[in-house]
């Protein structure tokens, strides 16, 4: 495993990371859950991502319970999650959002179905128009100083509102935001690359990326239709089938088609491929990774060995597949 930097923090993430969204309980049990996050961990995987609303608090719980039984110390790995959408499917309106009332009460309620005495990342899932900017950066502060959150950061927050939550912090000598945890793959670029530019530059930000298979598209599996066991045919996700069945979604599978030549070239999977390709984005501090299954995990662990094979020459024909 590598370890990279949280941005200009002295935090040491592995770059593969592993994520809980859709996954736990939906799809995984509490055995399943406890063989993923035991396989990433022994492969090196320090951080382990969360958020209140995951199958309504219970992809914390079953997380928790994880952590419990396999006994990781627990200053050898991280664990986040994210406030904003609540823990439940219909929150009431001091059940959700970024105030100073949902943060501190979302924090507790997090440490508890964790099982942790505190969260080393917690995000603002999204913005909150509902709330001054200033609020959520007093609350995340009062958190860090109380010791229950290490590094607060944002998710999916557009640049000129971190920019905002930075000089409120620094005018007001409170904590600013460490990270941000936006979507990142060979589909959905522009924010990583270009909005966030000045975010790296100009005030050390890390990033902790999503989806980087675009929910499963970049493995390939999808050309010839959807796998039964895909988590686009999950109750509840009918918006995500939608997105892999719309023109949008079929130029991504073709594009990904087009992709498997150059991995297969290069004797790796087109999975591993477009995971590597993320990896070599400096400012990408770690890939979260998603899995369904114990052997997906593997292939996609797997990706960091493939790394060196990313020259300048093969990221350029990768380039000139996905246009
Ligand atoms: P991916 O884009 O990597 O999608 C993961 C899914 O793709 C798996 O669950 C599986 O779905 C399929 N898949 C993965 N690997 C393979 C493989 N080797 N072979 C075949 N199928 C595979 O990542 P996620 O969308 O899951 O995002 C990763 C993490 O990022 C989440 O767990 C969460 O922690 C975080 N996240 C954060 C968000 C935010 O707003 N901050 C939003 C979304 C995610 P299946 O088997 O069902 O087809």
């Amino acid at each position: 495993m590598e370890y990279r930097r949280l941005g200009k923090a002295g935090l040491k993430l592995s770059v593969l990371s592993f994520g809980s969204w859709v996954t736990f309980k939906n799809q995984l049990d509490d055995r399943q859950a406890d063989q993923c996050l035991g396989t990433a961990y022994d492969a090196g995987v320090n951080f382990f991502d969360n958020a209140e609303t995951y199958a309504a608090g219970q992809s914390e719980v079953i997380m928790g319970r994880a952590l419990k039984r396999l006994g990781f110390p627990r200053d050898s790995y991280c664990v986040s999650s994210k406030v904003f959408f609540g823990s439940r499917s219909a929150p009431l309106p001091t059940q959700r959002g970024l105030s100073r009332k949902h943060i501190m009460e979302a924090c507790h309620q997090a440490m508890q179905r964790l099982q942790v005495d505190y969260l080393d990342l917690y995000f603002c899932h999204r913005p909150d128009p509902d709330t001054p900017i200033e609020e959520t950066v007093r609350a995340m502060h009062d958190l860090v100083q109380q010791g229950k959150v290490l590094y607060w950061g944002t998710s999916e927050w557009p640049a000129e509102d971190i920019i905002a939550a930075h000089s409120i912090a620094h005018g007001l000598y409170l904590t600013p935001p460490s990270m941000e945890q936006p979507q990142y793959n060979l589909f959905v670029r522009q924010r990583v690359e270009q909005e966030y530019a000045p975010l790296y530059r100009d005030y050390g930000m890390g990033t902790t990326v999503w989806s980087p298979l675009a929910s499963g598209i970049l493995t390939g599996k999808y050309s010839r239709g959807i796998p039964a066991d895909s988590r686009v045919n999950l109750a509840g996700y009918e918006w995500l089938k939608e997105r892999v069945e719309n023109e949008e979604g079929k130029q991504r599978i073709t594009a990904t088609d087009r992709l498997k030549s150059v991995a297969r070239e290069l004797d790796m999977s087109v999975t591993q491929l477009a995971l590597a390709w993320c990896l070599k984005n400096p400012n990408v501090s770690s890939v979260i990774l998603g899995a369904s299954q114990l052997q997906q995990l593997r292939e996609n662990l797997g990706a960091l060995a493939q790394l060196a094979k990313l020259s300048a020459e093969v990221m350029q024909r990768i380039e000139k597949a996905i246009r």
